[in-house]
């Protein structure tokens, strides 16, 4: 599985790969070169590995199973619409968290 991710800094787009290694690089946009996460990049990096790692894995089980269980459809939605929902959150948490230090910013260093 190939993640892809999008720099909220830049607005370019980039396989999660190239944040993932080398160590000098892990966590920051490989574009722009800004921090994706300023505070928690080493936990970003790590959840990341492990989300392609286990999407890789979900993958590849699929694939041997694939002729298996003539008798059994299995919902998809089961298994897409929770990682969908987890996906989406992390998407409005982070962007508030995002919007939240800019605000901070603006007020550190704007006009008085
Ligand atoms: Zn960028």
């Amino acid at each position: 599985m190939k993640i892809e991710g999008r720099c909220r800094n830049c607005g370019r787009d980039f396989p999660i790969d190239l944040v993932l290694s080398p160590p000098e690089a892990a966590g920051r946009c490989p574009f722009c070169g800004k921090s994706l996460d300023p505070e928690y990049s080493a936990l970003l990096v790590e959840a990341l590995g492990k989300l392609q790692a286990i999407g890789s894995q979900m993958e590849s089980i699929l694939d041997r199973a694939r002729a298996v269980g003539e008798n059994l459809e299995i919902n998809a939605d089961t298994i897409v619409a929770p990682i969908r929902d987890a996906l989406g959150a992390r998407e409005e948490a982070s962007a508030s968290r995002r919007a939240t230090r800019e605000a901070a910013q603006a007020e550190q260093t704007g006009v008085r």
